[in-house]
């Protein structure tokens, strides 16, 4: 295989150099926030439960997949590790340099290829498909959102009784459920995640921020430093409105690059995960900036931060769609739109 080479689940190949790199950079994470690794052995255990936060079990690997051989396994969606019994260190120690062998390889399938596995980062499982478009569309009058679909009156009968009933039971707290229906008219309700939002105007434009994602590119600088991190936001322009919301985040690509003075966005993988968030969102998300952490207190954009804006201002230009840009520090983040001299900062809170 050579270095572009990918194996059958769409992994990229790694070279040694940058697999050591991996190694490296999780060990420093790991330092800066529970303090200095100085020898061996590597604590795998805490790594995983307390920096990375996977439930770590013991299974019966075996019994789970049918087979021998297998020691150890992930799921990604549930962030968990499954180790086999036969490993367990207090009633097998003599298993014990397998058993933490079995663990790193573990976290290492984690580390670099759980996002190939993620790909649900807008919607829940549960809503696959939701905003799917079924049936002939049509135009009802002459504006850009007039598009519609016929519905079949039994649908509309039936949502408007659930909504008759929610609204009745409607509490005070923010709640957001989907009802959905299937073709023998059998109703789920599916609660959404809800975040609060954030807003601040920047040269006349104003953002509506999500404060999950606040909170996640928060969690992302921490976890990179002393190196800066960041990635691509998430949302939908409302060009007559003058309005932006920015409501998720792409993390960084494998192929990113990581410094203390600087980030070097990569690419590998980025339009296929664009294209999926837009087909689970019927398009309703899309690209709409990127994001950059600086490691101090700190979000005075630098020289190359300038220079990426410019080339991002004369980019989207040409689409008639503001650039936007993040910069999130210690405890604020700053917002560019449209024009570097106008920025406008915004404290974590
Ligand atoms: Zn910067």
């Amino acid at each position: 295989m050579n270095g572009k080479g990918y194996g059958k689940y769409g992994v990229s190949f790694i070279t040694p150099e940058q697999m050591e790199l991996e190694i490296h950079s999780l060990l420093a994470e790991y330092s800066n926030q529970h303090g200095q690794i100085l020898d061996p052995p590597i604590p795998i255990d805490e790594i995983t439960e307390i920096y990375l936060e996977l439930a770590l079990e013991f299974v019966d690997t075996k019994k789970l997949f049918g087979v021998d051989g297998v020691f150890g396994a992930l799921w990604v969606e549930e962030q968990r590790v499954g180790i086999d019994h036969s490993l367990e260190p207090e009633s097998n120690p003599k298993m014990l340099g397998r058993y933490h062998f079995t663990l790193a390889h573990e976290v290492g399938h984690w580390r670099l290829h759980r996002r190939k596995f993620q790909k649900r980062v807008v919607t829940q499982p549960s809503l696959d498909g939701h905003l799917k478009i079924f049936g002939n569309q049509y135009r009802y009058s002459n504006s850009c959102r007039d598009v519609s679909v016929r519905l079949p009156q039994d649908s509309v009968a039936l949502h408007a009784a659930v909504a008759a009933r929610q609204f009745r039971s409607l509490s005070t707290d923010f709640v957001a459920k989907v009802f959905r229906t299937d073709d023998s008219l059998m109703t789920t309700c599916i609660e959404v995640d809800v975040s609060p939002y954030r807003q601040v105007v920047v040269n006349g434009w104003t953002l509506h921020v999500s404060e999950r994602l606040i909170r996640s590119m928060v969690q992302a600088r921490v976890s990179m430093l002393p190196r800066e991190t960041g990635g691509v936001l998430l949302g939908s322009i409302d060009l007559a409105r003058k309005l932006i919301y920015v409501v998720d985040s792409v993390s960084a690509p494998p192929d990113s690059q990581y410094s203390e003075t600087s980030y070097l966005r990569g690419c590998e993988g980025l339009v296929e995960s664009l294209e999926i968030i837009r087909l689970q969102t019927g398009g309703q998300l899309e690209y709409v900036g990127e994001w950059h952490s600086h490691p101090g207190a700190s979000t005075r954009p630098s020289k190359h931060d300038g220079q990426l804006f410019a080339w991002l201002v004369q980019h989207r230009l040409m689409d008639g769609i503001p650039a936007l840009m993040a910069i999130v520090g210690e405890d604020s983040s700053r917002w560019l739109v449209k024009q570097f001299s106008k920025s406008k900062e915004m404290k974590h809170g």
